[in-house]
């Protein structure tokens, strides 16, 4: 099914997607829907890290640290044996106690679940100014959490596929490119739908458009990308 917006015209994004859709198929893995407290510590040792270091680095601080408001009175030393394998780990040792710490001392509790009842851009600036949480960790933590709201998660991969293709400029910074993404988003997307759109654009980034390694020739957008329709005509 193609969306469209409200003047009856697919937008590139929405083209994109449902090309996407086609190469990857409908059964793309839904994420783990748990507490957003846990999916505010796992992004928060995501930052600029692989995977399997992160999910490891997240697995310890949990087995460590539950309930998780153990950690926001334990020592950096323990935080950081734990994350050491993590980029910024001197910093997130200090952020992630630091977050919960204001979220507690915020609402009287440590839980997230207040957030459900109110906008989506109320609810990333109130995360966002929590230490070091940014627009990235504060949609990943709305969207993939049980509270599923539809934000938009944009991380670097989904940022330089998106300015290849043309859906922002190449000028359009990190910090502006989901809000430039939702005027292009019909109003009928659900959270599952933005869900979807972030991860299999991210999978793009990972198996064609690589920083420095670019497979158009072989890429399933190779004809919807201003980039790629210039390389491969040359
Ligand atoms: S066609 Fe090339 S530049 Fe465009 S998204 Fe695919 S790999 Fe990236």
């Amino acid at each position: 099914m193609q969306y469209v917006l409200d003047f009856g015209i697919p937008s590139p994004l929405v083209i994109v997607h449902d090309r996407l859709t086609a190469h990857y198929g409908r059964d793309w893995p839904v994420s783990v829907r748990s507490d957003p407290i846990d999916h505010l510590v796992f992004a928060m040792t995501s930052s600029r890290t692989l995977g399997k270091v992160s999910v490891d680095a997240f697995c310890k601080l949990r087995a460590a640290f539950q309930p998780w408001d153990l950690m926001i009175k334990a020592p950096y030393e323990e935080v950081h044996t734990c994350i050491q394998n993590i980029t910024y780990a001197d910093t997130y040792a200090n952020f992630i106690p630091a977050a919960l710490r204001l979220i507690k001392e915020k609402e009287g509790r440590l839980s997230l679940d207040f957030l459900e009842e109110w906008t989506v851009p109320k609810a990333q600036a109130w995360l966002e100014m929590l230490p070091g949480v940014g627009p990235k960790i504060s949609a990943y933590v709305l969207n993939t959490s049980r509270l599923h709201m539809p934000a938009l998660i944009v991380d670097t991969h989904h940022w330089r596929v998106a300015r290849h293709l043309g859906l922002i400029t190449r000028e359009t910074p990190f910090e502006k490119a989901a809000s430039c993404f939702e005027r292009q988003i019909p109003n009928t997307w659900t959270a599952k739908d933005r869900e979807d759109h972030h991860f299999m654009i991210k999978q793009i980034g990972l198996d064609f458009c690589k920083d420095g390694h670019l497979r158009c020739p072989s890429c399933p957008l190779r004809n919807d990308c201003a980039y790629g329709k210039t390389t491969i005509a040359n």
